[in-house]
């Protein structure tokens, strides 16, 4: 008996085709643990033949014109706004986030797509005119080839947004490699994309896990990978990618810190913290995981717990929902295990939200907000990257104090600092070493004219995301010295008047 539940497609060289593929892997609505679709484990010929496709490509698509390219994106941003409900629904039924962070998911890549139509100006050279007599110097950006991407099961929207759209916008092509956990939004956006005009072999798209990945790394016709996920994953890729010659970038997990000064606005500040702690599960890569409340804050644990309190948990489609499930049965396992880890090497359990009742989604992965106080450095729930909505506060009693324990913490992806001095603030931002930095914003994501820039241990790779940085990663500077004859340019002119 064939299966009636739908199985997504390779784009290989402008075609929506079936695997060939034995291997298949479900995708799950993590609220109802229904089987939405099957993807595949995409054979080597498969990524052998994505990658030729994208190479043959390269030889027309990197001598388009800029205008060619850049309308592209603009019928593409013009597409996704008018099919954002229909690819937010399909987001949250394989994430289980809610619709309106599914919504945001999308907005957020969107906002690179729009980017990427302004390439022209973005991917400029540079001149200096009479560097010695008679002599100019200029650069010119020009694509690399082929480039891949590898994106995690938390942002599939804006991640592969943040992707395949500057790289081609650039004039290169792209192989993408979806997170096998939810593809199926990642690979509408994909439809839309060609349906927008991006030619056969552009952007090519292959599912799979360790070995098409390994695969990507591997490839000698590859020339670029960028990578979205886990630390131990985005280590093995950075290492693997760049022994054979690739230039890669690899933007990793987080602990990301928020300072709490005692003369911060309270209310907005509880509220930044149960939107940033608990939202879409925790799972963010932006996620404020740990508090870190500075002298008399300390005394603010209760009303953290307040707020985490009224959130609301269940599935993501129902209105008013906050909290939806984690991605998968094992991510909830996990989860839980580390809230047993906590509880046992002694931190406070101020919130227990283990198994909360959701009605009418008794199957789904739900975790409850979760606060625990009193955590130290060296506790499992300090030193991991839970990813979900468990917040952690430890308490300290100077600025200088908070500011050590960030720095000393390996990840560098965000922080932040509420208060209501601008001198505290300004010694926060010079004094700490994070890539990116919020002043009373809880989740300092950099909008597109600037680039995402976590730093230290949530970062592999000099240049970031998206902005100037990607245009820089995803194109090859060539600097031309040149010197035009005087002379010849007469004898010219004069050849030419004589043959007339
Ligand atoms: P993951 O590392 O498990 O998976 C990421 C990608 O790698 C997926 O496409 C997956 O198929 C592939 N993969 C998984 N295991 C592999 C292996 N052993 N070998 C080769 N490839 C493998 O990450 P995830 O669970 O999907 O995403 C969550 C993680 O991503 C969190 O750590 C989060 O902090 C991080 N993240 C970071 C950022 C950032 O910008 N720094 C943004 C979003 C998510």
């Amino acid at each position: 008996m064939t299966s009636t539940i739908p199985t997504v497609k390779l784009l290989i060289n402008g075609e929506f085709i079936e695997s060939k593929t034995t291997e298949w892997r479900d995708v799950v609505n993590p609220a109802t643990q229904e089987v939405l679709a099957r993807v595949p484990l995409a054979t080597a010929d498969e990524l052998a033949a994505a990658v030729a496709a994208g190479k043959a490509a390269f030889k027309t698509w990197r001598k388009t014109p800029i205008g060619a390219r850049a309308r592209i994106f603009l019928k593409y941003q013009q597409l996704i706004r008018e099919n954002m409900s229909e690819v937010a629904a399909l987001l949250t039924a394989e994430q289980g986030k809610t619709l309106p962070d599914a919504e945001g998911d999308i907005f957020r890549g969107l906002e690179v797509v729009e980017h990427a139509a302004n390439i022209g100006s973005l991917q400029m050279g540079e001149i200096a005119n009479n560097v010695a007599n008679g002599v100019d110097t200029y650069t010119l950006q020009q694509p690399i080839g082929v480039c891949a991407g590898i994106t995690p099961f938390n942002f599939p929207a804006m991640i592969p947004l943040w992707m395949f759209p500057m790289a081609i916008a650039c004039g290169n092509t792209f192989v993408l490699k979806p997170s096998e956990q939810d593809p199926m939004s990642t690979m509408r956006l994909v439809e839309l994309a060609v349906e927008a005009g991006i030619p056969a072999g552009v952007l090519n798209v292959v599912h799979g896990a360790v070995d098409i990945v390994n695969g990507l790394c591997d490839h000698p016709d590859i020339k670029a990978i960028s990578f979205v996920g886990s630390t131990r994953v985005g280590t093995h890729v950075y290492h693997r990618a760049t022994a054979t010659g690739k230039r890669a970038q690899c933007m990793m997990g987080a602990k990301n810190h928020v300072v709490v000064l005692p003369d911060a606005p309270k209310e907005q500040t509880l509220n930044a913290l149960a939107g940033a702690g608990f939202g879409a599960a925790g799972q963010r890569c932006m996620a404020s995981s740990v508090v870190v409340l500075v002298g008399e804050a300390k005394h603010w644990v209760d009303e953290i717990a307040e707020r985490a309190k009224t959130l609301s948990v269940n599935a993501g489609h129902i209105a008013g929902t906050e909290i939806g499930p984690v991605i998968s049965c094992a991510a909830k396992a996990r989860i839980e295990s580390l809230i047993e880890a906590g509880i046992a090497e002694g931190a406070r359990l101020v919130l227990d939200g283990r198994n909360p009742v959701v009605k009418g989604y008794e199957q789904g992965n739900f975790v409850a907000p979760t606060l625990f106080a009193g955590v130290k450095p060296g506790m499992r729930i300090y030193d991991e990257e839970i990813f979900g909505p468990v917040l952690c506060v430890v308490e300290v009693d100077t600025l200088d104090e908070a500011i050590a324990l960030v720095n000393a913490n390996p990840n560098g992806n965000g922080t932040g600092i509420f208060t209501r001095s601008g001198g505290a603030a300004r010694h926060f931002q010079e004094e700490i070493d994070v890539g990116q930095v919020g002043i009373n914003v809880p989740i300092p994501v950099p909008v597109p004219l600037f680039s995402f820039t976590g730093s230290r241990g949530s970062k592999l790779g000099d240049l970031g995301p998206y902005g100037k940085q990607v245009v820089m990663f995803y194109t090859q500077t060539k600097t031309i010295t040149s010197r035009w004859f005087d002379e010849d340019a007469v004898s010219t002119v004069n050849t030419t008047i004589s043959m007339r």
